[in-house]
């Protein structure tokens, strides 16, 4: 019998249709970073969010004297509970506290508020390399009054969950050996408007650090929305700020030119997470959230970015107003206040694993290339692409150029490259270009987008 055509031609849409969209993604995990992600610890996390809770409050304003009970109590412990890592990090770890003041006679404290943030570094092995990876949580909290000093706060989850994260990344990363410094900041009045984060970001521009990313982690262990009740702990959400805070003129022109909004340094930052991220952990989708972030509150990341710095915010997918920000209480059956029963830790384990994954992966790459350029004078169907290798630590083994359509989130494709120019049978008109380096073992530097010359 002969074949009906349509079924020649329903084949034919059959291929065609996976051509296109089947795609196989293959996940190269470096052994290191996956033990590190698989020794990530949930009874380590749970017992720091407990004792985090036992400071009873951690509002700004509480005492920074008192042994057990204030911001002050939970200063110290974090300066005592990341010593307890140095003997094992090699001589890579140390910390630092980091006393300023807020407030003032004349503000709406009515007095000058002393605070302290502590700072934990581990330091990167390359002496030629003085790249520096920030990662940010604020410890400080409140209830339902921000200016409640003495009532019950636990904040376990705003941020307890952050807090733990990062502890977890200085116990485990201190123990490798990385090129990178990577700076960990527990930092202070957050609450009282993002004070402690940015007198860090103050320091970083003053002190010129060659900062490449910094990482705020506000918020990551959250169970079952309010309201909606909706409880998905396969989602994590990453802000980026589409348009640089700190734009000027000459770079507006420049964007607008190379309609690059979707393309911040930023942008580029919570992109290399969700790839690195979505590498190491399983069941985890990073969400890219295009704002800086959410709607009337900001994050410790913003003081960063307002100097110009890549900087993103990580947060979990669905927030529980009851708890954030409430007194303790139970109310016509409902649980009120920020308890460590409204965390999920399993969500909390992977989205530490997906900052810790996303952090090493960058730590362990060659600078990003510099000078990235595309030739854009010729009427052509083909795109070239220039660069420069970087000047300073581990000399790339070779770059990827990565490709994607002008509609679309994420790069949709990656081309090994070995020299510092690409010749490509891809429209400049029709495509996003970007490069990064890349050592021996294909770790990514940050991605460079090109832009047209
Ligand atoms: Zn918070």
């Amino acid at each position: 019998m002969k074949t009906p055509r349509y079924l020649y031609f329903l084949m034919g849409l059959f291929l065609y249709a996976n051509g296109l969209y089947a795609q196989t993604t293959i996940k190269n995990r470096d052994a290191i970073i996956e033990s590190a992600v698989n020794s990530i610890s949930v009874d380590t996390m749970k017992a720091l969010i407990q004792d985090m809770v036992g400071f009873h409050n951690r509002n700004n304003l509480s005492s920074m004297t008192h042994p057990t009970q204030g911001i002050g109590a939970a200063t110290e412990y974090l300066y005592r509970r990341v010593n307890t890592y140095i003997p094992a990090s090699g001589g890579r770890l140390s910390v630092e506290k980091e006393f300023y003041t807020i407030g003032g006679a004349e503000t709406r404290l009515k007095r000058e508020v002393p605070l302290c943030n502590v700072i934990a570094t581990v330091q990167g092995s390359n002496p030629d390399d003085d790249r520096v990876i920030v990662l940010l949580a604020h410890f400080d909290n409140r209830n339902g009054n921000g200016n409640d000093s003495i009532g019950y706060a636990p904040g376990a989850n705003d941020n307890g969950s952050g807090v733990a994260c990062l502890m977890e990344i200085i116990r485990l990363l201190s123990q490798v050996d990385l090129p990178v410094t990577l700076k960990i900041m527990f930092l202070s009045g957050e609450e009282h408007g993002l004070y402690g984060a940015q007198h860090m970001a103050e320091m970083a521009r003053r002190e010129n650090w060659n900062l490449i990313a910094v990482v705020n982690n506000d918020m990551i262990g959250n169970g079952p929305a309010s309201e909606t009740d909706t409880h998905n702990n396969t989602l994590l959400r990453v802000f980026s700020e589409n348009i640089p805070l700190t734009e000027t003129d000459e770079m507006r022109r420049e964007r607008v030119y190379n309609s690059a909004e979707n393309d911040s340094p930023s942008r580029q930052l919570a992109r290399y997470i969700k790839e690195t991220g979505e590498r190491y952990v399983d069941n985890i989708t990073v969400k890219l959230i295009y704002r800086n972030d959410r709607f009337g509150r900001g994050g410790d990341h913003t003081p960063f970015s307002r100097k110009g710095y890549a900087a993103v915010r990580i947060c979990e997918m669905h927030e529980n107003y009851n708890r954030t920000h409430q007194y303790a209480r139970s109310e016509n059956g409902v649980e009120y206040g920020d308890e460590i029963e409204g965390i999920d830790f399993e969500y909390l384990r992977k989205n530490t694993g997906v900052n810790l994954s996303a952090v090493a992966n960058l730590a362990l790459a060659p600078s990003a290339p510099v000078n990235v350029r595309q030739e854009v004078s010729e009427l052509t169907n083909y795109s070239t692409l220039h660069w420069e290798a970087p000047k300073q630590g581990k000399k790339p083994a070779g770059y990827y150029i990565l490709i994607r359509e002008t509609d679309q989130s994420q790069w949709q494709m990656k081309i090994r490259i070995n020299g510092t120019e690409a010749h490509l049978p891809y429209s400049k008109d029709n495509y996003f270009f970007a490069v990064q380096s890349i050592d021996a073992e294909g770790h990514e530097s940050l991605a460079v987008f090109a832009r047209g010359k």
